[in-house]
């Protein structure tokens, strides 16, 4: 259920017409290759459960990666091939880690160096410039960044930019979250030396807006906290992230039940991902883009306050009829489906961040 407490959006007019042109291609081969993306925050630290993996688990998943003959891509190799527009290997994985606790460094390095597996760090910038307990110095990052480890951004003040200032519009809006990133970015490219060009965004939170900002601020990727894999599908400024932490998601059983699933491409979800005003959408819905793909009545819909339904079929569009009233600061919408060839299931998410 925790999962469903991250969330995520999709947007897409781009990634839209992208999938609408390569339908052909996922009909054809009637597969759709995958990768996930881990996300890590810290390792060995019991006090924090909540965040927490224990050591001894992280070893045995880089172990299970490697008997299992996974490919663990650097992040900007993965990223190349969504802008390239190139199919995913399957078993393909790509590790990431938050804020950039000290554990980061004395737990979680030695273990990835063993097996010459690449990760980025997104720091989370005021916490590194402030030297907050238990984050990365300067120092260590400068010591892996020197070693190959790639650094990124996590935003500057680590917000909640869900929400929007009080009684302000949208562009004073989209200036907020600028101003944030812009800062943090600049501090980061003084110390790393390079501009990071990644931003994963605090609490996986985002909206068109925030999108937007990082859009107009030449981030090449945007990642999530959404559940789901990575197909050629995704929206490079929605990219999901899989959360390995906590008791429930940091068990080998969940971890091999996230590097299963496999995307669902869909188009013009409903009500998309803009900042929430109607909290009582008379429908939610997306376009399944290759519905002949999934077992009929696999489909489902979900929405994080209203539960699993099962949906209606118009053409290629499914939809849930609703008159319920959204309670919660954020929902997360889904759509599931079981893939016909593989069993596999297929999910595709989306961030609703009311207003
Ligand atoms: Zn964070």
């Amino acid at each position: 259920m925790r999962l469903f407490l991250f969330i995520c959006i999709c947007l897409f007019s781009v990634a839209l017409s992208a999938a609408q042109d390569s339908f052909d291609q996922i009909d054809q081969s009637g597969a759709l290759g995958n990768a996930t993306i881990l996300i890590y925050h810290k390792f060995g630290e019991d006090q924090y459960p909540t965040t927490n993996i224990a050591v001894d688990k992280f070893a045995s998943q880089l172990k299970y990666l490697h008997d299992n003959d996974f490919t663990v891509l650097s992040l900007k190799s993965l990223v190349e091939l969504l802008e390239n527009g190139h199919g995913i290997p399957d078993k393909t994985v790509a590790i990431t880690i938050d804020d950039g606790y000290t554990s980061t460094f004395t737990a979680a390095w030695p273990l990835l160096k063993q097996y010459g597996y690449p990760f980025t760090v997104f720091l989370y910038v005021e916490a590194v410039e402030r030297q907050y307990r238990n984050f990365l110095t300067w120092e260590q990052i400068r010591e892996m960044r020197l070693a190959g480890v790639d650094f990124q951004d996590h935003g500057y003040s680590h917000s909640r930019f869900g929400d929007a200032p009080q009684g302000v519009n949208d562009a004073e809006y989209e200036n907020w979250v600028t101003a944030d990133l812009r800062k943090g970015n600049k501090i980061l490219a003084e110390h790393l030396g390079y501009k990071p060009h990644f931003l994963a965004l605090p609490y996986g939170e985002y909206n068109t807006i925030i999108q937007q900002a990082a859009r107009q601020l030449n981030y090449r990727a945007v990642f999530s906290q959404d559940p789901g894999s990575v197909s050629r599908y995704t929206d490079i400024y929605a990219i999901p992230r899989e959360p390995i932490l906590g008791i429930d998601w940091s068990t080998m059983e969940h971890f091999t039940t996230i590097l299963a699933r496999k995307d669902l491409p869909v188009t013009d979800m409903f009500p998309p991902a803009k900042p929430l005003i109607n909290l009582k959408p008379e429908n939610f819905c997306a376009t399944i883009v290759a519905p002949e793909l999934y077992k009929k009545e696999s489909f489902g819909i979900y929405v994080s306050e209203l539960g699993w339904q099962s949906g209606k079929f118009i053409g290629n569009r499914l939809c849930i009829k609703n008159d319920a009233t959204l309670e919660r600061r954020s929902n997360r919408v889904a759509i599931s489906a079981q893939e016909k060839k593989s069993g596999a299931a297929a999910m595709r998410y989306w961030l609703l961040i009311r207003k």
